[in-house]
């Protein structure tokens, strides 16, 4: 059953719920059945990807919740093996084939891969998705400020939201700003910091203070930041704490506090070099 929860209005004027659940490092059986507690739990949200190789099992659970299509917003992606114009269209294909859905709300370049020097012809291949209905948005995923600008202007079409790493560990102020000044969502990868964060004891105090999970107060300063996460689980329980998160807020001195945990270390690859 979807239950009320935050949206952002995205620069093309569509909603995207501010939590979803990510699936990567989950098998299709995994993804098919965390998929399923997740819509059933409220979720409406799922991110996935063609390299994490379950948008079968995705697409399964999505049936099995019986939640009507157009209330589930899904998000896959493009994989490096995959850019230029012709290999992402027909990656896009396989993709919505494997899903078993007519389209996808989200579709994102998955690394710019800038080595390649191509990922402007792959955003043609989105920007053409998005026109033939495929994909009802677009955007990106691990793009820096320069890759950001040669779309905008090679193509004249922003993407509406650009998904990186984002966490109390590396909070990405510069990207995030520059966002806010091109009109482009920003959505954190490895919300958890993947699950390294839960233990800070700062986060731990100050769940204690708010009668909150670790987790619980990480989702919450991802949605106050106004950011979109996605956070991973295939455990029911945990699944279902994450979204637990509508009904309390953070203090402005915990938010203080959390912005002293920055030290900008990566906990993934550096996208100006990835390929
Ligand atoms: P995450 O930050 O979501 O952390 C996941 C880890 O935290 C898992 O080990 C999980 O078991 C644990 N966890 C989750 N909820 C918990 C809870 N309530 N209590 C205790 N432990 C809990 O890490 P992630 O999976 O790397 O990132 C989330 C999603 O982001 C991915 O599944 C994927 O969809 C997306 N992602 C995208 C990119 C990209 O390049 N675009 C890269 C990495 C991840």
């Amino acid at each position: 059953m979807v239950k009320p929860q935050l949206t952002i209005q995205l620069s093309d004027a569509q909603r995207i719920p501010q939590i979803g659940l990510g699936v990567w490092q989950a098998s299709d059986d995994e993804a098919r059945a965390a998929v399923r507690v997740a819509l059933e739990e409220g979720y409406c949200h799922v991110d996935t990807a063609s390299i994490y190789g379950n948008e079968k099992g995705v697409g399964e659970g999505l049936r099995d919740a019986g939640t009507p299509r157009e209330q589930v917003f899904l998000t896959t992606k493009i994989w490096n093996d995959a850019h230029g114009f012709e290999s992402a269209t027909s990656a896009l294909d396989a993709s919505l084939e494997r899903l078993n859905v007519d389209y996808v709300d989200l579709l994102l370049i998955h690394w710019p891969a800038p080595s390649q020097d191509n990922y402007v012809d792959t955003w043609r291949a989105l920007i053409n998705a998005q026109r033939s209905g495929k994909a009802r948005s677009i955007g990106v995923s691990n793009f820096n400020v320069d890759h950001l600008q040669k779309l905008i202007n090679e193509t004249g079409v922003a993407p509406v939201l650009n998904q990186i790493e984002l966490h109390p560990f590396m909070q990405q102020e510069a990207l995030r700003s520059a966002h806010e000044s091109m009109g482009i969502a920003t959505q954190s990868w490895s919300p958890l910091g993947q699950g390294s964060a839960l233990s800070d004891p700062i986060i731990l105090e100050i769940a204690r203070k708010h009668g909150r999970t670790a987790a619980q107060v990480i989702i919450r300063w991802h949605m106050e930041l106004g950011l979109i996460a996605i956070p991973k689980s295939i455990t029911p329980s945990r699944i279902r704490e994450n979204f637990n998160v509508f009904d309390f807020s953070l203090e402005t001195s915990d938010l203080a506090a959390i912005v002293a945990l920055n030290s900008g270390k990566r906990l993934g690859p550096d996208p100006s070099t990835f390929a």
